[in-house]
C-alpha cells in the first residue's frame, strides 16, 4: 500500500502486511511500554504479545506506524530480520543499533495513548450506497470481549463492504469473524477478506472470484478490550444490479502540490485513465473536475487519522476515486504514494476514502517531471482504494488472494539482498500495476500497467462502480 524510494525503506514496512507472522510465544512478565527517542521522532512500544512497532510522532495525538518487529529478553529484531541489543532500566532504554547506528541512543519512558492515540477523526458522510450498520451491546466476559451486526443480503447485490471505524480499530479491535450465510467463517477461509490500517478496517466481497457475494444473512464480530469496543463506527456499503460490459468509475482529483501545472495534470490523468484501458474487463475511470486544494496541504504527514488530512479528503466525493497530489509526504521523504485502505471507504466522503500521491519523489535529480510515473504511481494506489493488494510483497513470500496472478518466489531474488524488484520478476508480475515496487535497481521505474482478469474482476464489482 505504501511506496517508497530505496533509501528510506529499511524500517518501513508495506502497511498491507495485514496477515504478517507474529510470534506465538507470549512472555506473561513481559510489559507494554513505550520508549521515545532523544530527538522525539521515535517511538519503540514493547507489545504484550511479543511483537515490538515503531511508530513516528507526527502532531498532537497521532503518530505513524513504520515497521513492526519482535523482541526476547536482551534484542529487537524489525521485520527486516536487522538485530538491535536493548536493556531496560527504570524508565530508560539503551539501545544498540549496530547495523545503522542511526537508533543507537538512550530513550525514555512515554504513555503510548496520550501520544499516539489522542485523536480520532469523524469518518465522514455517506452516499446512498452506505448505511449505517448498528452494532450489538457488548458481548462475552474476560480480558477480551465481543461486539456484533448481522445484515440481510438479497439476490441483487454484487458487491458488499462492511468499513469499521475507531480509534483503536485495526490494532486493538479488530473483525474477528466474517460469517457467511452458510455459516462459513470467511476470514478462516480467506484473512485477506479483510484489511485493517490505523483506524480503519474494511471487509470486502468479492476480493477473488473464489468467494461471490451470496445472498443470505451475514455476521460480522469484531474483538478487542471493551473500552476500544465501545466507540467504533460501522458503516456497510452494498452495490445491487447488474455486472456491466463497461464499468464506468468516478476519478476526481484534487491537486495540494504547487509544483505541477495544468499540462502535467491532464497529462497524468491521461496516464491513469489509459493504465485503466488496458484491463480485460473494461475499465473506463471518468475523470470529473480537478479541484485546486490550498497550499497549505503541499506538503502533508501521509496519515489519515491527521487532522490536515481530515481537512484535505473533505474536498474528496463520495462516488469517485479520489486523488490527491500532493508535493512531499513530510517525515517519509521517500514516499511515493498511499493509499487509505484496501479497499478505501468507496461511498463515503471522508479521511479514509482516497489516495495521497507525492510530486516530488517523482521528478529526476535535474528536477524533470515524469508524468507517466506519476500516472502509474497513480494507478497503483488508486488499484489499493478499489481493492487489490500487492501481486508479491517486497519479501516473495506474501501474494495477493488472486488466483491468475504470477507469484514471484524468494528464489528470484537473484541478488540475494532480500528485495525483489521488477527486473527480478519480470517473467512473471514485475509489470503488474500492483507489483510491490516499481524501482529498478538503478533507480529508474518499470512500466507497470498489466491487469490479470481476475484483478479486473475485483475492479469491475466496485462498490462505486456506475454503467
Ligand atoms: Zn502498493
Amino acid at each position: 500500500m505504501i511506496r517508497l524510494l530505496p533509501p528510506y525503506s529499511f524500517l518501513l514496512i508495506a502497511l498491507a502486511l495485514s496477515a504478517c507472522a507474529r510470534s506465538e510465544e507470549i512472555d506473561s512478565s513481559a510489559r507494554e511500554v513505550a520508549f521515545l527517542s532523544e530527538d522525539e521522532n521515535l517511538i519503540i512500544a514493547f507489545k504484550r504479545t511479543g511483537q515490538v512497532e515503531f511508530l513516528a510522532p507526527i502532531e498532537e495525538g497521532t503518530c505513524y506506524l513504520l515497521g513492526t518487529g519482535s523482541y526476547d529478553a536482551d534484542r529487537l529484531i524489525d521485520h527486516d530480520g536487522t538485530i538491535y541489543g536493548y536493556e531496560i532500566e527504570g524508565a530508560e532504554l539503551y539501545l544498540d543499533d549496530p547495523t545503522h547506528d542511526l537508533l543507537t541512543g538512550v530513550y525514555r519512558r512515554v504513555n503510548l495513548r496520550s501520544i499516539c492515540q489522542a485523536r480520532q477523526p469523524d469518518p465522514g458522510e455517506n452516499s446512498a450506497s452506505v448505511q449505517p450498520l448498528p452494532l450489538s451491546g457488548i458481548e462475552g466476559s474476560g480480558a477480551t470481549k465481543k461486539r456484533s451486526a448481522e445484515f440481510d443480503v438479497d439476490e441483487d447485490t454484487i458487491a458488499i463492504s462492511v468499513y469499521l471505524f475507531g480509534r483503536e480499530v485495526g490494532t486493538r479491535a479488530r473483525p474477528t469473524a466474517f460469517l457467511a450465510p452458510d455459516g462459513g467463517n470467511l476470514l478462516v477461509e480467506l484473512p485477506d477478506i479483510s484489511f485493517c490500517d490505523a483506524g480503519y478496517c474494511a471487509l470486502m466481497l468479492p476480493r477473488n472470484e473464489a468467494i461471490p457475494v451470496e445472498p443470505g444473512r451475514y455476521r460480522v464480530e469484531i474483538s478487542g478490550p471493551e473500552e476500544y469496543l465501545e466507540e467504533i463506527d460501522a458503516r456497510l456499503a452494498t452495490r445491487k444490479g447488474a455486472v456491466f460490459d463497461r464499468t464506468r468509475i468516478p476519478l476526481r482529483t484534487v491537486v495540494a502540490s504547487t509544483t505541477l501545472t495544468d499540462d502535467e495534470i491532464d497529462q497524468t490523468i491521461d496516464g491513469i485513465v489509459a493504465s485503466f484501458e488496458a484491463s480485460p474487463y473494461a475499465i473506463e475511470l471518468t475523470p470529473t473536475e480537478v479541484v485546486r486544494a490550498d497550499a497549505k496541504y503541499a506538503e502533508i504527514v501521509a496519515d489519515f487519522r491527521s487532522a490536515a488530512i481530515e481537512e484535505l479528503f473533505a474536498l474528496g466525493d463520495a462516488k469517485a476515486l479520489n486523488l490527491f497530489l500532493i508535493d512531499r509526504a513530510v517525515g517519509i521523504p521517500g514516499l511515493l504514494g498511499l493509499a487509505a485502505g484496501i479497499p478505501s471507504s468507496q461511498g463515503i466522503r471522508g479521511p479514509f476514502n482516497g489516495v495521497i500521491v507525492a510530486v516530488q519523489t517523482h521528478r529526476t535529480g535535474a528536477g524533470v517531471l515524469s508524468t507517466e510515473v506519476l500516472a502509474d504511481s497513480s494507478a497503483h494506489e488508486l488499484g489499493h482504494a478499489l481493492g487489490l493488494f500487492h501481486t508479491t510483497e517486497e519479501d516473495g513470500l506474501l501474494h495477493d488472494p488472486i488466483a491468475d496472478t504470477p507469484e514471484c518466489l524468494p528464489e528470484h531474488d537473484i541478488n540475494g539482498d532480500g528485495s525483489l524488484t521488477a527486473k527480478e520478476c519480470e517473467a512473471l508480475d514485475g509489470f503488474n500495476m500492483l507489483f510491490w515496487t516499481p524501482v529498478y535497481e538503478d533507480g529508474t521505474f518499470a512500466k507497470q500497467d498489466e491487469i490479470s482478469i481476475e484483478q479486473a474482476d475485483v475492479l469491475r464489482h466496485a462498490i462505486i462502480g456506475v454503467e
